[in-house]
């Protein structure tokens, strides 16, 4: 055998080493007394002087270089082996993830509403033009149509559309259920939009509906302050302003009294002392209508209102778009 052969021999066993035992054996067949190293020197005991030391020298390099990689990989072994049998040694700490604080911010309002008596539902995101327009009184050639919804809609293949506001389940939810109903629908609506810090293309709704015989504005109202007031802990005004909504007559933005400076005026309320929180309305007949109720017996409030921003307003943030951004550093702080 020459050098080179026990060497490539060497390091193939070494390298196949998978216990204490291959590594004993290992330690027997090369290095030991009787091992192949100390065969080779005993081989070449009858060589002519200068060959010997050349050859020597050349068996003793190998035997370092087979002990180092030995040494070594045996290091690595009872290192391994203290790991798993060293039960002293504290646990790895556990990293808990916790919930998005949109989530955390919705739970919270589903919480509330249902105290009074309000069913958490769902609607498809995936909606069709009957429900998320037409239905609610955006025939097609509306003003509205165009100037709330279709430009920012994303239409998809066989003429569906990704809803752009949980409204589109009021007049599923009118088919469905038999008055009185009260819903709340949180989820995701969709917008081409251009991005920036208060806008996204994905963001939450919470859609509310109430539909009875004698509901009106009053009701709507009260179920608004009582709602904002559980969800802020603390005294709200309102105050409701005459809007407009194709789906609600009459309809109202619904303003909040500044919960930084009481009304006073400060930047956050742009100096008015009122912050717009929601839209909102007396359910319009002829939604009621295509949703296959009398409109002169029932009549409905409806509301919406987008969870992000409350979120925003909760936890001072001041970018929309971290919501979605996966950013971890961001997470972490909920
Ligand atoms: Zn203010």
């Amino acid at each position: 055998m020459d050098i080179e052969s026990i060497r490539k021999e060497a390091l193939d066993n070494l390298k196949q080493i998978k216990n204490k035992e291959d590594l004993d054996l290992f330690k027997k067949d090369y290095l030991g007394k009787k091992g192949k190293i100390r065969e080779f020197f005993s081989s070449i005991k009858d060589l002519p002087i200068e060959e010997k030391k050349t050859l020597g020298q050349k068996i003793n390099q190998l035997a370092s270089e087979i002990e180092e990689i030995f040494l070594l990989k045996e290091k690595n072994f009872n290192k391994e082996e203290k790991e798993e049998i060293d039960l002293t040694l504290p646990a790895k700490p556990t990293e808990l993830g916790s919930l998005h604080p949109i989530t955390q911010v919705k739970r919270e309002m589903e919480r509330i509403f249902q105290l009074m008596g309000f069913s958490v539902v769902e609607g498809p995101e995936i909606e069709d033009e009957w429900y998320n327009f037409d239905a609610l009184n955006i025939p097609e050639g509306h003003p509205a149509r165009d100037a709330l919804s279709l430009g920012k809609t994303f239409y998809l293949k066989g003429g569906n559309l990704l809803r752009t506001q949980t409204s589109s389940a009021q007049v599923r939810y009118i088919e469905k259920m038999k008055p009185p109903i009260r819903i709340i629908v949180p989820g995701k609506v969709y917008r081409y939009e251009k991005t920036d810090a208060s806008h996204e293309t994905n963001f939450f709704h919470l859609e509310g509906l109430l539909v009875d015989e004698n509901v009106s504005v009053a009701n709507l109202k009260a179920v608004l302050k009582k709602f904002l007031e559980e969800f802020f802990k603390r005294e709200v005004d309102i105050r409701l302003r005459p809007s407009y909504f194709p789906f609600t007559e009459p309809s109202f933005e619904v303003d909040m009294l500044c919960t930084v400076c009481d009304g006073k005026g400060c930047s956050a309320c742009k100096r008015t002392g009122w912050v717009e929180i929601l839209g909102s309305g007396i359910v319009h007949p002829n939604v009621i209508k295509n949703g296959g109720l009398d409109p002169k017996k029932y009549k409905g409030f409806a509301f919406g209102l987008s969870i992000d921003r409350p979120t925003m307003m909760n936890y001072k943030i001041n970018d929309i778009r971290l919501f979605h951004s996966g950013n971890l550093n961001f997470l972490k702080q909920f």
